[in-house]
């Protein structure tokens, strides 16, 4: 029985974070992180650093890599910030939810959160209809995901 390549709580922490503790998942962010009344420094926490490409091969892992390494496998690169339904829902469809597909929603999550951080804007706030014209205008063409990776993203997407 081989060992699973589980991230490093350091990496789990920093992709929770440019995450902003939301579901990196396209038109979810769903806040994974809040206070739990069980004691005053208690965290309930709902999200976890999802493996892009499976940690470990065999049954029920998904988009595993023989190729990749195991220090690519534990890389942050390999992870994604997801609520739990989504973490397990993206392990149940291998077809739909390809390391692509994976990536780019991180890619464009972590943009979101860029923006966010830098225009002093909730990015969770009206979530829906932000995110729902973000992903419709960056998923449509090529040259919008292009232009996703620049500043000059968000006045491309009509809100
Ligand atoms: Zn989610």
């Amino acid at each position: 029985m081989g060992s699973r390549d589980e991230f490093r709580e350091r990496t789990k922490r920093a992709v929770a974070l440019r995450a902003g503790y939301l579901c990196s998942f396209e038109d979810c962010g769903r806040l994974t992180a809040g206070p739990s009344e069980e004691s005053t420094e208690s965290v309930t926490l709902i999200g976890k650093a999802a493996h892009i490409s499976a940690a470990a091969p065999g049954r029920g892992s998904r988009r595993y890599r023989s190729e990749m390494t195991t220090a690519q496998r534990k890389h942050i690169d390999n992870a994604i910030w997801l609520c739990s339904d989504h973490a397990d829902l993206i392990d149940r469809d291998e077809v739909k939810y390809t390391i692509e597909a994976l990536q780019e929603m991180k890619r464009l999550h972590e943009a979101a959160q860029a923006i966010a951080v830098q225009t002093r804007t909730n990015s969770n706030w009206g979530r829906g209809s932000w995110q729902s014209a973000r992903t419709r205008c960056a998923w449509r063409s090529r040259e919008h995901r292009l232009h996703a990776m620049d500043s000059s993203f968000a006045p491309l997407c009509p809100r």
